[in-house]
């Protein structure tokens, strides 16, 4: 006799965790499996965890605000009956460019003001006050060290802005191991060393899911959560290459630096996403700082196979500190490189994929494009709105769920998320989203 669960999720990253979370506080009986010994041990693990609203698109922008409303009281959002640790949130605002690449933030200004989101537009005299030992030239669009006009600048004055609101996760694979617990505290069951193997259906509707141990599991929804494996699970439930948007696994590396000149003058914590150079930066411990590429003209993607993936860095992993050696020209370039290279799902236009699809019952969270740790906790959410819209009969694919995030009042409209949408021309098609 097979296990009954009302939900499996195939999956205990950061996003299957709160999905799990959200749709277990619903009332659905959920069963998470995951081959790692725990959660948020996938791509997760890895993650920089940068809390930022700064997207291309509304719906991009409304999902982030949402996310960091959870983060900021990440304690509350857990509602936790014991007082184990959670996974501290660092508040830090955002100072980024306006520059060709990202269209001078113009939408990202205008859905800021239309969705409540704070920004001061920085004189360059505050930012020379503020970040004393750099070279506040522009040297962009952004290229790789090789090519003749690497560092070279155009004299044009840089112009920033500064978003208050935003920081990051330190621990992610703590903050997946909080979202577990947190839905275990709502019946919540989850296998570890369990890969998902095989998935059933029957009459063109989800019936159930085999484990790698074994164990047959029925249920009445499935949901592929599955990160740099969400493919491979897709192609298990028989929808290989099924959706008009695909996705590709593709290694993203980020590098570890001691720069002390990255601090702010009066040590307020600041996120740097520098369009100009090409580089992002977050704070790690002590005078370390943790740095890697939003795109330059020529760097290549790196496709994997996530079954089969390099964890050294690869030659191009030092391209991203070289930029920040033109905005810092104090930072030391180290002789050897220190840092962690990981997965990105990454979907056609860089916006992931939340939907039902044409099998019932089977469900994707997928192609997170290196940007939606920030989102997750809203993600669960907005997975449980349109599963249960589905579920009731609702028929998303011609009539479009609309999601209200709770914290911030917004509501976006879920065919953005489409598995069959066109792919959006707004995206910065980076991780930039
Ligand atoms: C280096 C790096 C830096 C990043 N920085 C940021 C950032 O600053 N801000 C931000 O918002 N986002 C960032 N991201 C992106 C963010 O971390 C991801 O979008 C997010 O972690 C993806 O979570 P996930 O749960 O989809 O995937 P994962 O964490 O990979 O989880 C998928 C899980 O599925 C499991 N699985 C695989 N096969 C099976 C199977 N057969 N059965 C069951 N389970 C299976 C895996 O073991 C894994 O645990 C970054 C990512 C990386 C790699």
């Amino acid at each position: 006799m097979p296990a009954q669960y009302d939900a499996v999720v195939i999956g205990a990253g950061i996003i299957g965790t709160a999905i799990a979370f959200a749709l277990s506080k619903n009332g659905w009986h959920t069963l998470v499996a995951d081959p790692q010994p725990g959660a948020g041990q996938g791509a997760t693990s890895s993650s920089l965890a940068m809390v930022r609203t700064q997207y291309s698109t509304r719906e991009g922008t409304a999902l982030a605000w949402e996310g960091f409303h959870c983060w900021q009281d990440w304690s509350a959002f857990l509602d936790l009956d014991t007082d184990e640790p959670i996974a501290p949130f660092h508040p830090a605002g955002v100072l980024t460019f306006k520059t060709p690449n990202n269209g001078f933030l113009k939408h990202q200004l205008e859905f800021s003001r239309e969705l409540g989101i704070p920004y001061e537009e920085w004189p360059l005299s505050k930012l020379q006050r503020t970040f004393p030992d750099w070279d506040l030239n522009t040297f962009g669009p952004p290229v790789l060290s090789d090519n003749p006009r690497f560092g070279t600048n155009s004299k044009e004055e840089l112009r920033s802005v500064f978003f208050p609101k935003g920081g990051y996760c330190p621990d992610p694979q703590l903050a997946a191991h909080n979202l577990q617990r947190a839905a275990q505290q709502h019946h919540a069951e989850f296998r570890f060393g369990c890969a998902a193997q095989a998935i059933h259906a029957d009459n063109g509707r989800v019936t159930g899911v085999t484990l790698s141990n074994g164990e047959k599991i029925s249920c009445q929804i499935v949901v592929n959560a599955a990160g740099p494996h969400a493919e491979a699970i897709s192609a298990l439930a028989g929808l290989a290459q099924a959706h008009k948007i695909k996705t590709r696994v593709i290694q993203h590396e980020t590098v570890h630096v001691r720069c002390p000149q990255a601090a702010s003058a009066d040590h307020t914590p600041i996120m740097l996403y520098d369009t100009d150079i090409g580089s992002y930066v977050r704070a790690d411990t002590g005078e370390n700082i943790l740095i890697g590429s939003v795109g330059a003209q020529d760097e290549v993607e790196l496709p994997v196979d996530p079954d089969d993936f390099d964890r050294n860095l690869s030659t191009q992993a030092i391209e991203p500190l070289y930029r920040l050696a033109q905005r810092i020209p104090t930072l030391g370039i180290p002789n050897t490189l220190s840092g962690v290279a990981d997965l990105w799902d990454v979907s056609d236009d860089w916006i992931p994929i939340y939907d039902r699809t044409d099998l019932a019952g089977f469900y994707v969270a997928i192609g997170t494009s290196g940007n939606q740790f920030k989102t997750a906790p809203a993600v669960g959410e907005l997975m449980t709105a349109l599963i249960n819209a589905c579920e009731n009969g609702k028929d998303h694919d011609h009539e479009p769920v609309t999601f209200r995030l709770t914290r911030t009042g917004h509501t976006i409209a879920l065919d953005f998320f489409s598995r069959n949408r066109q792919p959006n021309p707004a995206s910065s098609l980076s991780v930039l989203g």
